[in-house]
């Protein structure tokens, strides 16, 4: 599929920006969000605006958490490394630093510089890749330490938005009594667990093997990305429930031996972990043509880095439902009008360019610290 430049991280012929601005925003949460990494009660995120010559601007969202383990770096390394080389390389020349041990960062500069770009020409990313105009989800609930009777209860909550798949959060300790609940509550409703990397090989086998015969859509990341190969493959060989991976999938190279192999047949494909929507549509179109089936991963961003995802997640190469809910799930008040309709469903936005802007007097209401840098 021919897409925005082509899927390039480096367009040719682009000017540099005349300004980049960086705003650093903390929003709460609706609820604490738990996960076998981490719990968080607010949302602090990086929102980066590039602003052409001719007057177009574009905005791209760093998504990243305070702690590291779950994106590849943390905001405040996000925030270091565009501050301190990212900004003022782009301004100089209008291009990107590859830096892999940055993707986030990056892939916030390179959207915001998609979104004016595509905004030059009165283009949006959903049509450019034949996006419908709604999408079904995925709903998440992320509970991990609750009590199973309350975990299945959130879950029918989620049920109850309209989610046409729901993935509940699980840890080894209690997953076996929380899938149970849970499948007591929901009934034929698809159901998906994510483990966040908290299982070991030859550790916790037993309770492997009963998720695997568990009624399950799929079970994302059992093992850490620093698991062996040979690990996941025996697992897979097991048969049963499809194994997806999410934070291994930092790159085609780091996942494309599992899915040859078998070993995993879900990907779950992040822009910001992959430095970009350029580079997720190049991953997705790549692992979609080995065999894999993909979805769009949400990464808690707010509106900005959400909608773009949004429009990614209506091409064709995305099988399964994105996990990307409606923001209002999470946080109380987003930077963005939310993308959702009055029957919960995501709303695929239809104007140009990639992001929705944020509307300015929730920026500021949310603005914990700005950076702004303008040509000279
Ligand atoms: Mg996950």
């Amino acid at each position: 599929m021919a897409g925005p430049l082509s899927w390039t991280d480096e367009p040719d012929g682009d000017e540099p920006p005349v300004r980049i601005g960086l705003h650093r925003v903390r929003i709460a949460l609706v609820r604490p969000h738990r996960s076998a990494h981490h719990t968080v009660r607010d949302r602090e995120s990086i929102l980066v605006r590039w602003e052409r010559s001719d007057g177009h601007v574009g905005w791209g969202e760093c998504p990243t958490l305070v702690s590291a383990g779950y994106a590849t770096e943390t905001t405040d390394q996000a925030w270091a490394a565009l501050v301190d080389r990212l900004l003022p390389e782009a301004l100089a020349s209008g291009r990107v630093a590859a830096d892999p041990a940055r993707p986030a960062a990056c892939g916030a500069l390179r959207d915001a510089r998609l979104d004016a770009r595509l905004r030059v020409d009165g283009v949006g990313l959903g049509g450019l890749v034949g996006a419908p105009a709604t999408l079904p989800g995925t709903g998440v609930v992320a509970s991990v330490g609750d009590d199973p009777t309350d975990v299945a209860a959130a879950t029918l909550a989620v049920v109850a938005t309209g989610s046409a798949v729901v993935k509940v959060k699980v840890v080894p300790a209690t997953a076996l009594e929380v899938v149970d609940a849970v499948l007591d509550a929901v009934g034929p409703v698809p159901l998906a667990l994510d483990a966040n990397g908290s299982f070991e090989p030859g550790e916790h086998d037993g309770i492997l093997a009963r998720l695997l015969a568990a009624p399950l859509r799929y079970l994302e990341q059992p093992f850490g990305p620093s698991v062996p190969q040979s690990a996941w493959s025996e697992l897979a060989a097991r048969g049963g429930v499809p194994l997806a991976v999410d934070e291994s999938a930092t790159s085609v190279e780091a996942v494309r031996g599992l899915v040859l192999d078998g070993a995993c047949s879900v990907v779950s494909i992040k822009p910001a972990r992959l430095g970009g929507l350029a580079a997720a549509a190049r991953a997705a179109s790549e692992l979609s043509s080995l065999g894999a089936s993909c979805f769009v991963g949400g990464m808690f961003e707010l509106g900005v880095g959400r909608s773009s995802a949004l429009r990614l997640a209506g091409a064709p190469w995305f099988d399964l439902p994105t996990d990307l809910g409606p923001s209002a799930r999470y946080v109380a008040l987003d930077v963005t009008e939310p993308v959702v309709d009055d029957a919960g469903r995501l709303v695929v936005p239809d104007g140009p360019g990639c992001a929705l802007h944020p509307v300015p007097e929730r920026l500021t209401a949310a603005e914990v610290e700005r950076v702004e840098i303008v040509r000279r």
